[in-house]
């Protein structure tokens, strides 16, 4: 369902049928309630046909694929059964974490510093600045509490690809994320964003 050649997720659009899109154009993502395990997240995704569909991805898919670390990876590579390019991207992964550099990173701005993160933290997605860049609501995985980094979509899509300066919205939201959803659906367009280094060193 991830293609990591494209950094696409194939899902379905029902007047389409498969769909290739972008994390970026995800909008909202939401944990299921549920043992399952991985766990599985309800999204929807802006479609290239104008719409907004749901979907479903699995955690896997959305915080390990991109790294070239599919589902059960542990076992195929004690199987040696992981296909020779997704063994290189998870080698260029670890590599890249070994060497402190984090797939993804945001501003947690209640702790006024950069954090790693991983998209599964990632709750709300939204075109900003006439598509120009992309707004992020967070839920930072120490603090618990959300922030809104405006970044480029190839600051979400890319792992390693961290903007040098994001922009933050200086709003400290409650721990209701519905909130703070509304606060950014309603505010985005004129929401001010300041501007933040996000060197994690
Ligand atoms: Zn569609
Ligand atoms: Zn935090």
């Amino acid at each position: 369902m991830y293609d990591a050649l494209t950094s696409r997720y194939t899902l379905a659009c029902p007047e389409r049928g498969e769909t290739h899109v972008a994390l970026s154009s995800f909008r909202r993502l939401e944990r299921l309630p549920g043992p399952s395990h991985p766990a599985v997240f309800g999204i929807s995704f802006e479609c290239a046909c104008g719409k907004e569909h749901p979907g479903l991805v699995s955690h896997d898919e959305l915080d390990w694929a991109p790294l070239g670390l599919g589902e059960g990876v542990f076992l195929n590579l004690m199987t040696a059964r992981l296909d020779p390019l997704e063994d290189e991207l998870a080698d260029l992964a670890a590599r890249h974490i070994q060497a402190g550099e984090w797939p993804w990173s945001f501003f947690c701005y209640p702790e006024e510093r950069p954090r790693p993160v991983f998209p599964s933290s990632f709750f709300l997605l939204a075109p900003a600045q006439g598509g120009e860049a992309v707004g992020i609501a967070v839920r930072c995985p120490v603090c618990a509490r959300v922030s809104i980094n405006l970044v480029t979509a190839q600051h979400v899509d890319l792992p390693f690809h961290n903007d040098r300066e994001v922009g933050v919205v200086e709003h400290v939201f409650g721990l209701d994320a519905k909130r703070a959803v509304e606060v950014f659906a309603s505010e985005r367009s004129s929401t001010r964003f300041d501007a933040r280094r996000l060197s994690l060193e």
